[in-house]
């Protein structure tokens, strides 16, 4: 009897709910593509998509759904370019890589998800882990765990030695000598077959490690660690699978070579210099400015053993330097696409980029398109994600108060939609 109930209870769920209609009440709308916000506007949502978007406030029929936003300012879902959703930022970090099973950052990476969705932004790129960020995506996309819509790009690629090289700094026993499999590729054939095998492994694109970094223990921030034929081996076989490729770069000429082989983002561009500038322009590639991984990583640097000794000078120098390359790229028309390097600092913090490139001279609605339109432009899903359209995936969120006006505004998110299901809401 009990199980006869509970079905028949799960059958009217399902009659109810794909006859109904939400309506949002939007006191103020910023829809991702208009350079004005819209007053007084209703977002009519049909099952996962938006079906209508009208003026005034719409009335629902009785079997619909009404959410009153009307005092709220309505955007898109937020887009974070760059994460790392299996891990966060503590003292001990470096130990976990010899003390984490799988499961470890597994079960972590299910509270970071669902701080990450709550806090607005409804997709996310993660741009490296151990592989386990391709099952967290799996687990999202089942209704297994709240979170993002995930792109992966599993385990990142390094050369030898290189930022991404998952054993530097271990001793030499325990280095061993890791290969595509693992995400260490030298040479052109290396380079196809690590982007085959993440392929194989379930990646929705690549990400490589084209310099140094701030937070791998070797001696080097900028130097580069590819051969241009190398990143050319790696964008044509990534073209293949269907996949974009992302690059990690602080110095000018790893940034460079990538932009030149054709690659679709460059991730912190620290070093950027004129050069580089028009080659950006000249190629159409994205710029994804991580300004509060740049931050957090210097503050971080200043407590005495958060970091390993190499790393101290990196975080230090590299941190602050990002904030006036984004300035610059930004006057000079570079495309700009929204992402924080969230996991360096604590998940949920995501919105403090808004803050940051506001200060550094972004306007606020160009922000807000960096986080949206844009974004969803770099990932390939423009016609599904990044603005408030008839068609478009139903990735909603709203704010207290006046984006537009007062940065700390984003980080009072207070509703929550993703593909047409509410997360978080204000009137239950
Ligand atoms: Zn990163």
């Amino acid at each position: 009897m009990k199980k006869l109930l509970f079905t028949l209870t799960c059958f009217c769920f399902v009659i109810v709910s794909s006859a109904q209609k939400t309506y949002i009440w939007c006191g103020t709308l910023i829809d991702g593509i208009s350079n004005e916000a819209k007053t007084n506007m209703t977002i009519v949502i049909e099952k996962n998509k938006i079906s209508a978007v009208e003026n005034g406030f719409s009335t629902a029929g009785t079997a619909d759904k009404t959410i009153d936003l009307k005092t709220k300012t309505v955007t898109p879902g937020w887009i974070d370019m760059h994460v790392h959703m299996e891990h966060e930022t503590n003292p001990n970090r470096y130990m976990e890589t010899f003390t984490f099973n799988p499961a470890d950052y597994a079960f972590q990476s299910v509270k970071f998800s669902e701080v990450t969705l709550l806090t607005g932004f409804t997709t996310v790129r993660d741009l490296g882990g151990t592989g386990v960020n391709i099952s967290l995506r799996n687990a999202i996309n089942k209704g297994l765990i709240k979170g993002p819509r995930v792109y992966t790009a599993g385990k990142s690629i390094a050369t030898t030695g290189g930022h991404a090289d998952p054993t530097n700094g271990y001793k030499k026993d325990l280095m061993g000598d890791p290969g595509p499999t693992q995400g260490v590729a030298n040479g052109v054939d290396e380079c196809r077959e690590a982007v085959r095998q993440r392929y194989k492994d379930g990646s929705d694109l690549i990400k490589i490690t084209a310099t140094g970094g701030v937070l791998s223990v070797a001696k080097s921030a900028s130097n580069p660690q590819f051969m241009e034929d190398e990143v050319k081996a790696i964008v044509e076989t990534a073209k293949d699978y269907g996949f974009k490729v992302a690059v990690h770069a602080h110095g000018a000429e790893g940034m460079k070579r990538a932009i030149r082989a054709g690659v679709n983002s460059i991730e912190h561009g620290t070093y950027m210099d004129d050069e580089a500038i028009a080659l950006f322009k000249q190629y159409g590639t994205w710029y994804v400015p991580t300004l509060t991984a740049g931050a957090a990583v210097a503050d971080s640097a200043k407590k005495p053993g958060y970091y390993p000794e190499l790393v101290i000078p990196k975080a230090l120098e590299i941190g602050p330097k990002i904030k006036a390359t984004f300035a610059k790229a930004y006057k000079e028309g570079v495309k700009i696409a929204f992402g924080t390097d969230a996991g360096v600092f604590k998940h949920g913090m995501n919105w403090l980029e808004f803050v940051k490139m506001i200060e550094a001279g972004m306007t606020a609605m160009d922000a807000i398109k960096s986080a949206t339109i844009n974004a969803a432009d770099l990932l390939g899903e423009k016609d599904n994600l990044g603005s408030i359209e008839v068609g478009k995936w139903a990735d909603i969120v709203a704010v207290d108060g006046d984006p537009l006006k007062d940065s700390q505004v984003f980080g009072k998110v207070i509703f929550v939609m993703k593909n047409g299901v509410v997360y978080k809401t204000p009137n239950p």
